[in-house]
C-alpha cells in the first residue's frame, strides 16, 4: 500500500495501522499516490487547541476518508506529544479504513501487542474505571468482550503495580532446550536428542551468569521480587541439574523479598517426581503445566511425543509435590483441532482446577515448521470463525469456573488478530507474568536467549540487552553476558541516583 505523509513522519504508527486493517499489505514509500493503487495519504495538522488528522484512503477502487481530532499537548512534553500525534493518526486512517473494509477487527483501533496499556495510563490520569471502558469502547471501537477483559487486566496491573517497591526487579532464566520440537515452535530451542553434549557446557556457563548477575544486582542496590525459570522447558534439565541451578541460583540472590518463583513443567513427557522435589526444596512456588489440548490426535499432530493421559499423570505429580500453585496452558487454533475438540480439553483442564489457565491463540511464526512455505496454510487449521468460537466459550467457561483474566498480549501473525489471556483465581495472579507484559519494572534476563528489559518509570523509556539465542552461541559469550549484566546494573545504579 502506499504511505504518504503530511506534516509529520510517524511512518511506525502508520504502518501498524496499515497491518491491523489490511494485514496482507506491505508499505510502500516511494511512489505517488494515484487515486487508483491502493494508498492512504495521512495528514496531521494543529489548529487551536487541537491535533487534527486526516487520512484519504484508496482500498480496491474504493475511495473513503476518515478524520479525528484530539487535545494538542504542549511540544515540550515530548513522549506526550508524540503518543498524542500518533493517537490521532491512527484513529483518521482506521475510520477510513473500516468504511472501506465493512467491518472492524476484534480490538478495532488498537495496534500493538499491549492493549491493557491505554485504560491502565487513563485510569493513573485519574479517569474512572467506566470513563476508561468507555474510551476502549467508544472511541477504541473494542468490542465489549474485549473491552471487559482489558479493562480486568488493566485493574490487575494497578493493583501489581503499587505492589511494587522501587528498589526491586524481576528475573528471568531461560533454559532453551526441549525434549522435541513441537511443529508451531518458533523458538530457537535445541532439542536434547541433537543437542544432549551442549546442556552441561550451557550449564556451567550460565552458573557463572548467575554469580555475575547477582554480585552486580547487589552493588545497584536491587533485590529480586519474582523470579522466573522458563526455555524452552526448563524440566528437560535432570533432577541433579535442576538443583544444582536452582541452589546456586538460592545461595547468590538476595531471594528475602520474593514472592513468586516460578519453573516451567511445560511438557509432561520431561516431569518426574525427583524434579519437582528438587524445585520444591529450592522454594518454587508456581510451576507450568502445559499441555496446550487434551486431544491426543491434536498432539501427535503437533509432534509431541505424549499423551492426555501423560499430561494428567504429570499434574498429579505436580499436586502430590505441594507446589501450591500450577498453570496449565491451552492454544486455540492448533492444525486438527475444532470447536468441540477445544471445548473437551478445556472442560478437562478446568476439572482438575489449576489455579492459572493461560489460553494462547495460535501464532504462525516463520520458523516453525507450520508455517511451511510461507503461505500460513497448514493442514486442517481451524478457521478464523472457529478459533472466535474456541475464545468466546473460554471466556464463559472460564468466569463460570471463577478464574478472571489477570494480563494479556497479542502478537504479530496470531490467527484473525485476536489474543493471548491468563487467567486465574483470585489471589492466584502471577506478578512475573503482570511486571513482564506490561512493563512495570526491570526485568533482568539470564541464560539461552534471555532479554534484558531495563525499564525507566519516569520516563516510560525501555532498553534491551539480549543474550545470545542459541546454546552453541551462549557458551561462547561470558565476557558478553558479564558486560550486560554490569551495563544493567549501571543503568538501576543511575535509576537510583535519579530518585534521591
Ligand atoms: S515446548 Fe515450547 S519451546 Fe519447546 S518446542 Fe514446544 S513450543 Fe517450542
Amino acid at each position: 500500500m502506499r504511505l504518504e505523509f503530511r506534516g509529520h513522519d510517524y511512518k511506525y504508527a502508520a504502518e501498524q495501522m496499515m497491518l491491523t486493517l489490511f494485514p496482507e499489505e506491505r508499505p510502500q514509500y516511494d511512489l505517488p499516490l494515484t487515486g487508483e493503487e491502493n494508498g492512504v495519504c495521512l495528514t496531521l495538522t494543529e489548529g487551536e487547541g487541537t491535533l487534527n488528522a486526516r487520512a484519504e484512503l484508496t482500498w480496491n477502487g474504493k475511495h473513503t476518508t476518515g478524520t479525528a481530532q484530539v487535545p494538542a499537548v504542549p511540544a515540550e512534553n515530548s513522549l506526550l506529544r508524540d503518543r498524542a500525534c500518533q493517537k490521532v493518526l491512527k484513529l483518521a486512517f482506521y475510520r477510513a479504513g473500516v468504511e472501506a473494509l465493512g467491518h472492524e477487527p476484534p480490538w478495532g483501533a488498537l495496534t500493538g501487542v499491549r492493549p491493557v496499556k491505554l485504560p491502565t495510563r487513563a485510569m493513573e490520569r485519574g479517569a474512572t474505571p467506566d470513563e476508561a471502558r468507555r474510551e476502549l469502547e467508544e472511541v477504541y471501537r473494542v468490542s465489549p468482550g474485549r473491552a471487559e477483559l482489558a479493562m480486568d487486566c488493566a485493574k490487575a496491573s494497578l493493583a501489581a503495580k503499587r505492589s511494587l517497591k522501587e528498589d526491586e526487579v524481576s528475573l528471568y532464566i531461560g533454559i532453551p532446550f526441549c525434549p522435541t520440537r513441537c511443529a508451531y515452535c518458533s523458538f530457537v530451542s535445541a532439542d536434547v536428542g541433537r543437542a544432549l553434549k551442549l546442556l552441561p557446557p550451557f550449564l556451567e556457563v550460565l552458573l557463572q551468569e548467575v554469580d555475575a548477575a547477582a554480585a552486580e544486582l547487589k552493588r545497584a542496590g536491587y533485590v529480586v521480587r519474582s523470579l522466573y525459570v522458563g526455555g524452552g522447558t526448563p524440566t528437560t534439565l535432570s533432577a541433579e541439574q535442576l538443583n544444582v541451578l536452582l541452589g546456586r541460583v538460592g545461595e547468590k540472590f538476595d531471594l528475602s523479598r520474593c514472592t513468586e518463583y516460578t519453573v516451567e513443567a511445560g511438557r509432561p513427557d520431561t516431569i518426574t517426581a525427583e524434579k519437582l522435589a528438587a524445585i520444591r526444596n529450592n522454594g518454587v512456588q508456581r510451576v507450568s503445566v502445559n499441555p496446550q489440548t487434551m486431544q491426543d490426535h491434536v498432539l501427535a499432530a503437533m509432534g509431541r511425543a505424549h499423551t492426555a493421559a501423560d499430561i494428567l499423570k504429570a499434574f498429579e505429580l505436580v499436586r502430590a509435590s505441594g507446589i501450591p500453585c500450577v498453570n496449565m496452558d491451552l492454544i486455540a487454533g492448533l492444525p486438527q483441532d475444532t470447536p468441540a475438540g477445544f471445548r473437551a480439553s478445556l472442560d478437562q483442564v478446568l476439572a482438575l482446577e489449576p489455579e492459572n489457565v493461560t489460553v494462547h491463540t495460535l501464532a504462525l511464526k516463520k520458523g516453525s515448521r507450520l508455517m511451511g512455505d510461507g503461505s500460513g496454510e497448514g493442514p486442517g487449521l481451524p478457521t478464523a470463525e472457529e478459533v472466535a468460537e474456541m475464545l468466546s466459550y473460554a471466556w464463559s467457561a472460564l468466569r463460570a469456573h471463577g478464574q478472571v483474566p489477570y494480563y494479556l498480549y497479542r502478537q504479530k501473525y496470531m490467527s484473525g488478530s485476536f489474543e493471548n489471556v491468563g487467567w486465574t483465581k483470585p489471589g492466584w495472579e502471577s506478578l512475573y507474568n503482570i511486571c513482564m507484559m506490561e512493563e512495570l519494572h526491570t526485568i533482568l534476563s539470564l541464560g539461552g536467549g534471555g532479554v534484558t528489559k531495563l525499564v525507566n518509570p519516569y520516563t516510560g523509556r525501555i532498553e534491551r540487552i539480549a543474550n545470545p539465542k542459541y546454546p552453541h552461541e551462549y557458551v561462547e559469550s561470558l565476557e558478553k553476558l558479564r558486560t550486560g549484566k554490569r551495563q544493567a546494573a549501571d543503568f538501576l545504579a543511575a535509576l537510583r541516583e535519579e530518585r534521591h
